[in-house]
């Protein structure tokens, strides 16, 4: 791996800096440290926060044009080193390299739309209603944007926020989590290579993630929040973040509902449900969560999906074909062994798995759970391991019923033949993201984002830039 693309430093003002004290960043698969990297203090995210503030002054200044060739300069420089920030995904975050490539390349597709958006950040002329007037609409920066991101997808979590902010002409300060830095810190790098000025991205490391957080909500040049995490986290943000009316966009946690009904194509809702659950070992925020499957096709689909579940590969990321990786530290594994517990004791059964892998200490063996119930935890929590919860169903209005009775709305899957019931499901699943026929939703063309305890604001697409951009109407007589 190319070395220079490791740094265990603060990133602040264009400057490599250290604190006082490290914390050691390990690798999921072995427990072995790869990294020290610096423990940022409220003091650090105070100088990053002043540093965004100045380069703000220019960097809003500039015309889109040189934002976007900037952007376009780093989506370049991220592909040219596509292999080593992968490698370094994969070891701080324990993903198959294959998938850590893929969300290098997915992070960078943000880059590159966006820097393609900055170009049309347009502003309107409007009829004014007596005529006498002109009505000018001007789209400006929030301002400095703080950027909170959770280990899961470190880079392009990363990559998803500040494409847009820059690309509106914002500065950021981002605190990545302490699991993975390293993709962050490899960003930065990257950024300078690119020539972004000092100041516009700063990434303060740390540990003291909450205080960090304060730092940053109570900052009265900090115009915005923008957090990836878990919706507890996200609430006291939020709270935070009202003290000071800065603006929030919140992508918090999911329950995917998959939805197998009894006109679908049986092997291709499996491989769907394989690709949406087994994607970094179940630990995504989009991955199916609860299974409904149409009494009629139960068996058959069980018989199926087993043999397919019983054929992955576990091991070390780094490893050719692995497909099962380990998750991310020991309180992810005791939640998805919890979880499982509960499940059996109040009645589910185990089809497949179920148990920590012998091999692979941090590994636990893809597992499927037939008759599992609604009100079990493993059907009401966000599982984040490589859990299948399979639920019979009978009914439209029953499953549409227990699809929605939750509190996330984040992504939502499907699969049906049928135009009117596909019709009915885009219209009454209450989620920001419907999939139907489709394991696989998430696309920077697309506008990717939650409703209800899942968040609000979107990432990528058209719409993506608006939540980095004020409207300041101007009246002219
Ligand atoms: P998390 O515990 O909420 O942590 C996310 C980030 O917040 C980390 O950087 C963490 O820092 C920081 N943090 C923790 N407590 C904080 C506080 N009091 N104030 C400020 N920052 C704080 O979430 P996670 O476990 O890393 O990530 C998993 C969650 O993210 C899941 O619920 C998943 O669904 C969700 N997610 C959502 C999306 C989406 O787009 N909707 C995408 C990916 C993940 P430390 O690491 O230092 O603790």
């Amino acid at each position: 791996m190319n070395k220079e693309l490791l740094k265990e430093q603060a990133y602040i003002n264009g400057q490599w800096i250290a604190a006082d004290t490290t914390f050691e960043v390990d690798n999921p698969f072995d427990n072995g440290v790869i990294a020290s990297v610096t423990d940022c203090t409220v003091e650090h995210a105070q100088q990053a926060i002043n540093a965004a503030s100045d380069a703000f002054k220019t960097w809003s200044k500039t015309t889109s044009k040189e934002r976007s060739k900037f952007l376009l300069s780093w989506n370049d420089l991220i592909i040219e080193h596509a292999d080593d920030l992968a490698e370094l995904l994969t070891i701080e975050q324990g993903k198959p390299l294959q998938e850590a490539k893929n969300e290098i390349l997915y992070g960078a597709s943000y880059i590159k739309w966006f820097a393609e958006e900055a170009l049309r950040i347009n502003g309107d002329l409007l009829p004014s209603p007596d005529g006498e007037k002109q009505i000018q609409i001007h789209k400006l920066p929030v301002g400095v944007v703080g950027i909170i991101t959770p280990w899961n997808f470190p880079q392009a979590m990363i990559a998803r926020k500040v494409a847009p902010a820059l690309a509106a002409g914002c500065t950021v300060v981002i605190k990545p989590a302490s699991e993975t830095p390293l993709s962050a810190l490899a960003m930065a790098e990257l950024a300078d290579q690119a020539g972004i000025p000092a100041g516009v991205i700063n990434v303060v490391p740390s540990t003291a993630s909450s205080d960090i957080g304060k730092a940053l909500t109570s900052s009265p040049v900090v115009r915005k929040i923008s957090f990836t995490g878990s919706t507890a986290v996200g609430k006291t943000l939020m709270a935070q973040a009202a003290d000071n009316v800065q603006k929030v966009t919140m992508e918090l946690g999911g329950n995917a509902p998959f939805i197998v009904f009894d006109d679908a194509n049986i092997d291709s809702a499996i491989e769907g449900l394989m690709a949406s659950k087994f994607r970094n070992s179940g630990q995504t925020c989009v991955c199916a969560n609860r299974i409904f499957v149409h009494e009629t096709l139960y068996e058959e689909f069980i018989k199926r999906l087993g043999n397919k579940v019983s054929e992955l590969t576990l091991g070390n990321g780094l490893t050719e074909d692995v497909q099962i990786t380990a998750l991310i530290n020991q309180k992810g594994i005791d939640k998805v062994l919890r979880l499982i517990d509960q499940a059996t004791e109040s009645g589910a059964e185990i089809l497949v798995g179920g148990s920590p892998s012998k091999e692979f200490k941090n590994i636990i063996n893809p597992t499927v759970l037939s008759k599992v119930n609604k009100d079990m935890d493993i059907a009401c929590e966000e599982i984040f391991g490589p859990v299948i919860a399979l639920i019979p169903f009978s009914d439209d209005d029953e499953v549409i019923a227990a699809a929605n009775n939750i509190s996330a709305g984040l992504a939502s899957y499907a699969y049906t033949e049928d135009r009117h019931r596909i019709n009915r499901l885009i219209q009454e699943l209450e989620y920001g993201m419907v999939g139907i026929n489709t394991g696989k939703l998430s696309n920077e063309t697309a506008p990717f984002g939650g409703v209800k305890e899942s968040g609000m604001g979107r990432e990528g697409s058209k719409y993506g830039i608006s939540d980095y951009l004020d409207i300041k109407y101007a009246c002219i007589k």
